[in-house]
């Protein structure tokens, strides 16, 4: 916990002997309200990405001169998409930021129905520093179109891990532990819908992450056809274990659901079919709960339904 006055900043940590003061900085100038968050978020990515771990939680922020703390004092300290990018393009918090030359911090509607969350960035994403701008990312932008969405209009894309891991291999555990803090972030300054994870990596960090603290170990990976094709609630990093049924009452708001990574739909054309049943289940769940996607794909979802009897009984089951 930070607290911060216009001269000073506490860190004060909780250990089995109670609340104790860690550090006391002293600030050269006088700070202002503005200052005093992005230092308090920088010293809290900062000790999170040293200790390769991230928070359990997003904190709010009371600086110690502001007055007694509100109700609105959470919403008052977010940090925008385009702060966090600007976070991202500059962060060397892990070897990454080393061999990458461009960041990914992703993009897309500033309200979006749907998070697409990938893994990492690939050649043309570092070199160019958008999202899913190659083969696999012209498929997705194909995917989500399918069932009326797109990245300039109603969805995010973005990667678990911000910067291209060298040779496309996987990003590594630590990799994914220190950027996770800015997946945080986003996903609560995003406050989407759904999350739609693309791939395994994605689909086990927002579903079976560890919180990576205490010496935690990160269970085994699941694959994606053991994940896919499932909506479960979200909970911001720090989860751990299995994943948990949509009904279950820690619910954060946010539903995810996983399906296969473009790219390996461009490897193997059996998965597309299973993919596009995903797509359908999302398009579902979007049209409840969001009037104006409801009334926009009412043409594609009659179109879907009169080829495939199962998706027509589901569409009569949930929108009738
Ligand atoms: S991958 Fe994430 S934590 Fe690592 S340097 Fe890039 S932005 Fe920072």
């Amino acid at each position: 916990m930070f607290v911060l006055s216009s001269k000073t900043c506490q860190i004060w940590r909780l250990s089995p002997g109670g609340l104790a003061i860690a550090e006391t900085l002293r600030l050269n100038e006088h700070v202002n309200a503005e200052q005093k968050l992005k230092l308090a978020r920088f010293l809290d990515l900062s000790i999170d990405t040293l200790k390769s771990g991230y928070r359990s939680v997003m904190y709010n922020y009371h600086f110690s001169d502001d007055g007694a703390p509100s109700a609105a004092a959470g919403a008052e300290t977010g940090f925008s998409p385009a702060d966090i990018a600007a976070e991202i393009t500059s962060c060397s918090g892990c070897r990454l930021g080393k061999t990458r030359n461009k960041a990914v911090p992703g993009e897309g509607a500033e309200h979006p129905l749907v998070l697409v969350l990938g893994e990492g960035p690939g050649a043309e994403e570092d070199a160019s520093g958008r999202p899913f701008v190659g083969p696999a990312g012209r498929l997705l932008d194909k995917m989500l179109a399918s069932i009326g969405l797109s990245r300039e209009k109603n969805c995010f894309i973005a990667n678990t891990v911000k910067c291209r891991p060298p040779g496309n291999r996987d990003p590594e555990l630590s990799e994914i532990r220190a950027c996770a803090p800015f997946l945080a972030r986003q996903i609560e300054a995003l406050k989407p819908l759904f999350i739609l994870a693309v791939g395994k990596v994605a689909a086990n960090r927002l579903l079976r992450a560890s919180p990576g603290q205490n010496g935690d170990e990160e269970p085994s990976p699941e694959p994606i056809s053991r994940l896919r094709g499932r909506f479960f609630d979200f909970r911001f990093p720090g989860f751990r274990g299995d994943p948990h049924p949509a009904d279950s009452v820690e619910d954060s708001g946010i539903r995810v659901l996983a399906t296969y990574h473009p790219s390996a739909l461009l490897r193997d054309d059996s998965l597309k079919i299973p993919a596009f049943e995903d797509l359908k289940k999302l398009m579902l769940r979007l049209a409840v709960l969001d009037e104006g996607y409801r009334q926009e794909s009412r043409a594609l979802m009659a179109k879907y339904a009169a080829k495939d009897p199962v998706f027509a009984a589901e569409v009569e089951e949930f929108l009738s």
